[in-house]
């Protein structure tokens, strides 16, 4: 009687004890998408090679749209989306989405980024997204960049990602560092200090004048290797990332830690699921969105109108014409999942959660009810009847699930891309991967969690 009153989250370990193997499996292969995943372009042509792959189409190239049709549209490199036509009529009965993002926290280069300081040539950078700055000193980075040559020949950096040379922002020692100890938390590092070292060979001059020879040494070497000069640098877009790689952790192998996690877990965990879909009735996206970590705003962010166009060319290429009241009725009809993850409960700091209502690691994918700060402001909530249905479809899959809120009331917050959904009128829930260490660049998450997500996201693509 008691089991039928309580609801209580449980140990998804135990529930798919019979597929430890396939779980682990399937780890080492989202640790191979992690690699090649460093930045949202990296990680836009990584989901493109794995739809390609399985005989996606690029949307523009399609004329028209019948069951069973598969597709894909990429907008300037940074957001992609796929998506399965189904038998239903879209307009009557809506789609299926689920929605994630690739971009994660991380430093950028200022636009004229290079400078010389005494005997060093150092990079000026500006961080994107919520960052603990002082997480990015002391750690190997590895250096992406996307520039245009004057003929307009598009040229990919990347160096350091081998961890073998690599670029680094040291720390202070402990021995000097007394007046940078009294420092508020949030500025143990300053936005001004976070300049990666470069370089500190000077070139050699016949007239032995030394000023800015090793910012010149530089030029000269990024000039021989990629074809650039400092006018490209200024055009052109810049990271910074982690250099190391993606790994198992724990004595028993039982998580994965790694850069990027937030949300790339959801961003893979979405596309395998999308991969292994086997039948739909419904016509079924996903969208794998840039600049979420910024407040989604930009033209490849979930607040453009991006996702309304592509449903706008579906319906268009579905029933030969257009206009916008079949588009607003089929978003009306619409539901899908916003994945994202969130801080799960964490032992070393008990104090900063409501353990109730927070996400235990290894206890499958959770539910965000709603998001924001403080008294919900800028939240999106999802339906009762919504979110009933949807972990009903868990419930009767054994698949484990479990509510979260992001902190103690007035303790923080945060939003995900469920807003720009929920705006387009759409019912949307956000469900994803709990996460440790969120926003370092080393996260943490369980390899149960990922598998029991991607479960959980191939069930409501092919049975919601
Ligand atoms: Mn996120
Ligand atoms: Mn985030």
């Amino acid at each position: 009687m008691k089991e039928n009153l309580f609801c209580k989250k449980r140990n998804a370990w135990k529930i798919f004890k019979k597929d430890e193997k396939q779980i682990h499996e399937m780890s080492s292969d989202y640790i191979k998408f992690l690699d090649n995943s460093k930045t949202e372009r990296t990680c836009v042509k990584t989901i493109l090679g794995f739809l390609k792959k399985d005989g996606y189409k690029d949307i523009e190239t399609i004329k028209k749209l019948t069951p069973g049709t598969k597709f894909y549209s990429v907008n300037r490199g940074k957001t992609i989306m796929s998506g399965i036509i189904g038998k239903d009529d879209i307009i009557k009965n809506g789609l299926k989405y689920i929605v994630s993002h690739v971009d994660v926290p991380h430093l950028h280069l200022k636009p004229d980024p290079l400078f010389e300081d005494t005997g060093f040539a150092m990079f000026k950078t500006q961080y994107y997204g919520g960052v603990k700055k002082h997480h990015w000193i002391n750690i190997p980075l590895a250096l992406y960049g996307t520039v245009y040559l004057k003929d307009g020949k598009e040229v990919d950096i990347r160096y350091g990602d081998d961890g073998k040379n690599v670029l680094l922002i040291p720390d202070l020692a402990i021995h000097i560092d007394k007046d940078v100890t009294t420092r508020k938390y949030s500025e143990i590092i300053k936005g001004e200090e976070l300049n990666p070292i470069v370089g500190s060979i000077p070139v050699e001059r016949k007239d032995k004048n030394d000023k800015d020879a090793v910012k010149e040494n530089i030029l000269k070497i990024l000039n021989e290797k990629y074809n650039i000069t400092e006018r490209e640098i200024l055009t052109g877009e810049f990271q910074l990332v982690p250099s190391h790689k993606g790994c198992e952790v724990g004595l028993d192998n039982s998580m994965i830690g790694g850069f990027g996690q937030d949300d790339r877990v959801c961003a893979y965990a979405s596309l395998k699921a999308f991969l292994n879909v086997k039948k739909t009735s419904k016509t079924i996206v996903s969208f794998w969105f840039d600049r979420e970590e910024i407040g989604s705003i930009g033209n490849t962010g979930a607040e453009s109108i991006y996702f309304e166009y592509i449903i706008g060319l579906m319906i268009e290429k579905i029933y030969g014409n257009y206009n916008e009241l079949m588009l607003k009725r089929t978003l009306e009809k619409t539901c899908g999942i916003s994945a994202d993850v969130s801080p799960a409960f964490d032992p070393n700091f008990k104090g900063s959660y409501d353990k109730q209502n927070t996400a235990i690691f290894g206890h499958g994918p959770l539910f965000h009810k709603y998001s924001g700060s403080k008294g919900k402001s800028y939240s999106n909530e999802v339906s009762p009847k919504f979110l009933s249905e949807m972990t009903n479809l868990f419930d009767n899959n054994n698949i484990p699930w479990q509510m979260q809120t992001m902190g103690k009331v007035d303790g923080g917050g945060g939003g995900t891309i469920a807003n720009c959904l929920c705006n387009l009128n759409t019912e949307v829930v956000d469900s994803g991967v709990p996460i440790l260490g969120l926003h370092s660049p080393f996260e943490l998450v369980s390899k149960v969690d990922l598998f029991a997500t991607t479960k959980a996201y191939q069930l409501f693509l092919e049975e919601f």
